[in-house]
């Protein structure tokens, strides 16, 4: 018997027209994520099937339980035969490694040709097991053990453990997009939220050096790598906000810095999204949270880009994305206390109701066209890969 990995799609399975580039979209993903991994994939419908060497089971469970798109993983038996006989008395020899006093059969049955139903397989195939092992019994309510068996045209999958996926769709399914970067709380918990919808991400950050520290880029580093672990590597565009933001801050009344600094970063924003064939962009903003994110500073912030700007976070209560950022494991890196170029500048009194008129005013006392295409063309692009850990078993 060849033991194997096999994939469940879930919820794609519900997407009828779309199901092929969805499916296309997932195998593609997987067989990226595991490129450096020596073992064979194949896809079988509605399945997906991974043989791999034993000691590289545990990084591979790992890639794949945080992979969208992946409803469930099973570590299957493959039995190239199908009849009731041999599938007892493969099972007989698998159960000698596992425990129980109680258990369920669970049949599944796609090849349709085959003779007995799936309530008639579980039944004679849990006669045979209560034949041949003693003081075991039927459970169907709360078994020990589940039994699971899973004919198909040529072969039968027998398994006993189910391990859940993170569902989503596979990255990239819905194109891509700009994830407006910061060293904070949100952004990367936004992050996460887009990629699960299918949106392939790059990242931008604005760093504003000396009045930010290479360790606050660092912490932005940090946090991308965590991204890249869902996102399949992502590429970080870092864009020296520097002189803008002096500008800003020597010729514009101090209550509108932010407003004004957020508008330079949208624009900035979308250009960069543009000329990597991005359709949104995305960030943390979260209604109410700050100054700069109620409803007035955010539509006139808004309005300098034309670009679908996604927030993921709008509704949430800061502890609910405290919560999602513990899960994915970029809380402990958001809250470490080096500041990014947004603190740094903050006003005493930022204007909490913008006019857009004054914007446009304020604006015009610096050359911001200039100042922003210099900035983009002088950008650095980072291409950064997730982390890879000492010990799988570790973290599974
Ligand atoms: P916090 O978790 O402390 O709120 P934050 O990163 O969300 O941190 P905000 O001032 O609320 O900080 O910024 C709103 C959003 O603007 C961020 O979620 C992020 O998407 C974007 N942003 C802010 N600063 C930067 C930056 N330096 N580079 C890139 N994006 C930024
Ligand atoms: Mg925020």
């Amino acid at each position: 018997m060849q033991k194997m990995i096999m994939l469940k799609y879930g919820e794609l399975s519900t997407k009828k027209g779309n199901i092929g580039l969805f499916l296309n979209t997932l195998k593609e993903n997987i067989k990226n994520s595991l490129k450096d991994i020596d073992g064979n994939i194949h896809f079988d419908k509605g399945r997906m099937f991974i043989i791999v060497k034993e000691e590289d089971y545990n990084k591979v469970i790992y890639i794949l339980k945080n992979t969208f798109g992946i409803h469930e993983i099973d570590i299957v038996y493959q039995l190239e035969e199908n009849s009731l006989e041999k599938i007892g008395k493969a099972l007989l020899e698998l159960l000698q490694n596992y425990e129980f006093k109680t258990f369920k059969v669970v049949t599944k049955r796609s090849d349709k040709k085959y003779p007995l139903t799936s309530m008639e397989v579980s039944a004679k195939v849990g006669g045979i097991l209560l034949k041949n092992i003693s003081d075991i019994k039927v459970d169907i309510h709360n078994p020990d053990i589940f039994i699971n068996v899973e004919i198909r045209n040529n072969a039968t999958y027998l398994y006993f453990e189910k391990i859940s996926g993170i569902g989503g769709y596979p990255v990239g399914v819905l194109g891509k997009g700009l994830l407006m970067l910061s060293g904070g709380i949100d952004s990367p918990v936004a992050g996460y939220m887009a990629i699960k919808r299918g949106v392939k991400l790059e990242a931008i950050y604005f760093e504003s050096p000396p009045h930010t520290s290479q360790e606050a880029k660092n912490k932005v580093i940090a946090l991308a790598r965590k991204l890249a672990l869902y996102n399949n590597d992502i590429k970080l565009h870092i864009i020296n906000f520097t002189e803008i933001q002096e500008a800003i801050y020597k010729n514009i009344p101090h209550e509108y810095l932010i407003t004004i600094m957020r508008r330079m970063m949208y624009r900035i924003s979308a250009k960069i999204a543009s000329s990597i064939n991005g359709k949104v962009l995305v960030n943390g903003e979260s209604i109410g949270q700050v100054a700069s994110q109620t409803l007035t500073s955010m539509s006139v912030i808004n309005e300098v880009v034309r670009m679908p700007v996604i927030r993921p976070l709008a509704c949430f209560d800061k502890l609910e994305i405290i919560e999602v950022a513990k899960k994915i494991d970029t809380y402990d890196t958001s809250i470490l206390p080096f500041e990014d170029c947004c603190t740094i500048f903050v006003p005493e009194h930022p204007v909490i109701n913008p006019e857009r008129k004054l914007c446009y005013e304020y604006e015009k006392q610096i050359p911001y066209e200039d100042l922003i295409n210099n900035a983009i063309k002088k950008h650095e692009i980072l291409k950064i890969s997730r982390q890879e850990e000492n010990n799988y078993a570790d973290i599974l």
